[in-house]
């Protein structure tokens, strides 16, 4: 299976809203288990489909580091339908190379979504998986975690990067943390 190519800041694409899943095919089911196969490669803890320049609501989330696919999900039109609590996380993201940065979110959410099965579920995640729903959401809504972060931090980094790439180091092969 192929693995998908994984976008990166600034590109545009990240920016593309995503439109909801209207039919739950075959193909949305292949195309979720290479997003699994990218992630898991990458390596990742998650991945929205905004990511790999597709504009459809589908993510896959595995936040267990322990058993790797016990606990894999796969989602087709994500939705938080409450959140409560706060957290600060140090977030990293697999399209924003070399930089991380403490993001406040809720502490716990209720998501509810399909699955490739066509059923409707609801999960209750909390801490790291509470994180990594808003985090993938965010992406499906065209945004990235660095534009949570203060302006200060985003222009450093925006500096970071340029400099980085001009001198040929943005390879993003230095996995600094977790990275969703
Ligand atoms: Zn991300």
């Amino acid at each position: 299976m192929a693995l998908l190519r994984i976008h990166k800041y600034p590109d545009p694409a990240l920016k593309q809203i995503a439109k909801a899943v209207d039919n739950i095919d075959g193909e949305v089911d292949a195309f979720l288990d290479s997003m699994t196969q990218t992630m898991y490669a990458a390596p990742g803890v998650g991945l929205a489909a905004t990511q790999v320049g597709d504009s459809r609501r589908l993510m896959v989330l595995d936040t267990d580091h322990q058993h790797p696919g016990k606990h894999l999900l796969k989602l087709v039109n994500p939705r938080i339908v409450e959140a409560e609590g706060s957290i600060l996380w140090e977030e990293g993201c697999l399209s924003v190379i070399d930089f991380t940065a403490d993001v406040k979110r809720a502490s716990r959410v209720l998501v509810r979504a399909w699955t490739p099965e066509q059923n409707e579920i609801e999960i209750e995640a909390a801490d790291l998986q509470a994180v990594a729903f808003q985090h993938e959401i965010d992406h499906l809504d065209g945004k990235l975690f660095i534009d949570r972060v203060s302006r200060i931090k985003r222009e450093f980094y925006r500096r970071k990067l340029a400099k980085m790439i001009k001198e040929g180091k943005a390879d993003g092969q230095r996995p600094s943390h977790v990275r969703i």
